[in-house]
């Protein structure tokens, strides 16, 4: 469906506008209704169980086995991916020479290490997006690096800051338990260990479990299928750049169109006999636009460069007038319709009803734009129509391709929309069922994404229990308390990093810097003081939860009438929003200046007085 412009109303004061509002408007509404399901997260299943194969790590040695450690560390990290890697650097760089980092998979990397499917890359530009670039020495080699590069850019971190001698691999932390006489943390895990330590950081990222959808019969289907966070190379060939010979005779089912299907799809369009994609909601794709890094450019960067980079990257996509934008890519140009995922005071200064009605008009055209390309670069008209992403650009994640619509011009590809459904409705033993047809394939592939938000100690799966063994969720029962989202009264040396009464921004490994750093700091003062605890007192952490309430943007009515997904859990957004309503530039500029004018004192509990 096109929608056409209509003359000029009341409702459209912009007689200029190519499109009519109220016809979009419309439109959204009852896209969003067709895919809307009243059993919201729970129509998910997790990858655990009956379906636990689906998490087997396909990468390290399943006969590895160790010793239990019971030994001592002054620092112990939960996650070995970025933000685990950054606290474990900046404690590092702090001077803390016991550091211990345990991970559930084979080595460093967190979601590197287990997303390895074809095409992955990241669409984040490299030169911000890894970190600690100028400390290890290295320029990315592509704008977009390919998956294989920041995993070994992590491994290159873990290296430079000495992190392989006591790093735990194969090993998942099953419990946190805080022993006040010792004033250390026991940590048990699925290995036997009972490690102690003075210092935890959980760093479990946000989204690392896998999730499958509840499809009835999905436990009967007898040929081949996994999740795309654990792809088979031995069934499918290839590698994460492609070459999946071993699908030249097979049918192939893919189900999910999010930001991975994006990058797996234009390689099972080229290699398998037939690829059957299964759509819910169409993804917005834009112009991806890589190309390799120029060396001259790589010469020309001075000392500091990455971080002045980063900063100008947060500073532009949380709309912060600045002069310039060193990044420019499609994230900086649509840098002021972002505000409706991350929070930010920028336009503030507008009186709100004209600042929604701008978003508003910009994310038309954003979205009337991205629906053009399709029409651009698909050839047949039906194909295009299913392709077209009807909802608000920050509704769900926005993605960037230059071969995944091109793709469906292929006579191999079919394209199977299951709006009408909410979804597909059944599996059999050799057939994905929508509607009244049943597609036989040979093998299925869910690219069905990641349980939301929740991981390590937010999901419960690792326990947690604090003073006099109070469990974290029993301190939480009202909601998280923390100060600054890092720790809580009642569970001493203990840190998290992650969203949680924070501020995100869709380059979160920035985001993970500024909290290990301040993490880092905070510790080295404890051992510099000799606290025996760093611990907030109930009164800080109630000003915090003041303070993220008291300017709260109301994103409500936004994402409850998004399309369903988990940016606004599937329709069902929480009606209070905790975020740092200033945004992430304010909140690292807060934590700067909290640690400049004293704030740490506020944490250190029985220091030695300086
Ligand atoms: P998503 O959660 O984004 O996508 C899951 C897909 O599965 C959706 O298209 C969903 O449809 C579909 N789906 C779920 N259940 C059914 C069903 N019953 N029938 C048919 N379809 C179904 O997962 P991804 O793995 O794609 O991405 C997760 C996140 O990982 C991204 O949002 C991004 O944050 C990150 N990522 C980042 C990349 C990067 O380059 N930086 C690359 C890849 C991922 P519907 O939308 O209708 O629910």
């Amino acid at each position: 469906m096109s929608v056409p412009r209509t003359s000029s109303r009341p409702t459209d004061p912009d007689p200029d506008l190519d499109f009519d509002p109220d016809a979009l408007r419309a439109k959204y509404r009852a896209e969003r209704d067709r895919r809307i399901r009243s059993d919201g997260n729970a129509q998910y299943q997790g990858t655990g169980g009956e379906f636990g194969y689906y998490a087997d790590d396909p990468y390290a040695d399943p006969e590895f086995t160790r010793e239990p450690l019971h030994d001592r560390v002054e620092a112990l990290i939960v996650g070995g991916g970025f933000g685990g890697l950054l606290a474990a650097a900046r404690l590092r760089q702090a001077g803390v020479e016991s550091i211990r980092v345990i991970d559930k998979g084979g080595d460093f990397g967190g979601t590197w290490y287990w997303n390895r499917y074809p095409g992955i890359h990241c669409d984040i530009e490299s030169y911000v997006y890894l970190p600690l670039l100028e400390e290890v020495g290295y320029i990315p080699k592509w704008r977009y690096a390919p998956g294989e590069e920041i995993r070994q850019h992590a491994r290159a971190i873990a290296r430079h800051f000495d992190l392989y001698d006591e790093a735990c691999f194969q090993t998942q932390a099953t419990e946190l338990r805080w022993n006040d006489a010792e004033a250390e943390w026991a940590v048990s895990t699925d290995r036997g260990d009972r490690m102690r330590a003075r210092y935890v950081i959980v760093a479990t990222g946000t989204l690392s479990q896998a999730k499958l959808p509840g499809i009835p019969g999905i436990e009967t289907f007898q040929g081949h299928t996994f999740h795309t966070s654990r792809w088979d190379y031995s069934y499918t060939g290839g590698d994460a750049n492609g070459g999946l010979h071993k699908l030249a005779g097979k049918r192939v089912a893919l189900i999910g169109t999010g930001a991975t299907a994006i990058q797996v799809v234009p390689h099972l369009g080229r290699d398998a006999k037939h690829l059957y994609l299964f759509q819910r909601t169409p993804s917005s794709v834009d112009v991806r636009d890589n190309r390799p890094t120029d060396p001259d450019w790589a010469r020309s960067l001075k000392p500091g460069w990455q971080r002045h980079r980063m900063e100008n990257f947060l500073k532009v996509v949380t709309g912060i007038r600045t002069d310039e934008d060193l990044v420019d890519d499609s994230w900086t140009s649509s840098a002021r319709l972002q505000e409706k995922l991350v929070p930010t005071n920028a336009y503030r200064d507008v009186p709100a009803e004209e600042r929604e009605r701008a978003y508003e008009l910009a994310d038309f055209q954003k979205m009337n734009q991205i629906r053009a390309r399709v029409d651009a670069v698909v050839q047949d008209p039906a194909t295009a129509e299913k392709l077209k992403p009807w909802y608000r650009y920050m509704c769900k994640r926005p993605t960037f391709s230059d071969e995944y619509l091109q793709t469906f011009n292929r006579p191999n590809v079919t394209l199977v929309d299951t709006a009408d459904t909410h979804g597909v409705e059944r599996i059999t033993e050799n057939a994905v069922v929508v509607g009244d047809r049943a597609y036989e394939v040979d093998c299925v592939i869910f690219a069905t994404g990641f349980e939301a938000g929740i991981s390590g100690i937010l999901s419960g799966r690792l326990p947690v229990y604090g003073r006099r063994g109070v469990h974290l969720f029993e301190a939480w029962s009202q909601g998280p308390k923390t100060l600054h989202g890092f720790y809580t009264h009642g569970f001493p040396n203990l840190f998290q990093l992650g969203p949680t009464q924070s501020a995100a921004a869709v380059n979160f490994v920035h985001v993970l810097d500024e909290q290990a750093t301040h993490v880092a700091e905070v510790v080295a003062q404890a051992r510099e003081r000799r606290a025996r605890y760093v611990e907030p007192c109930p009164e800080a952490q109630n000003a915090w939860l003041a303070t993220l309430r008291k300017n709260a943007p109301d994103l409500y009515k936004f994402r409850a009438e998004c399309t369903p997904g988990y940016y606004n859990n599937e329709g069902m957004p929480p009606e209070r929003n905790e975020a740092y309503a200033d945004g992430p530039v304010a909140f690292h500029e807060l934590l700067r200046r909290w640690r400049e004018d004293g704030g740490v004192e506020e944490v250190l509990v029985e220091a030695e007085r300086a």
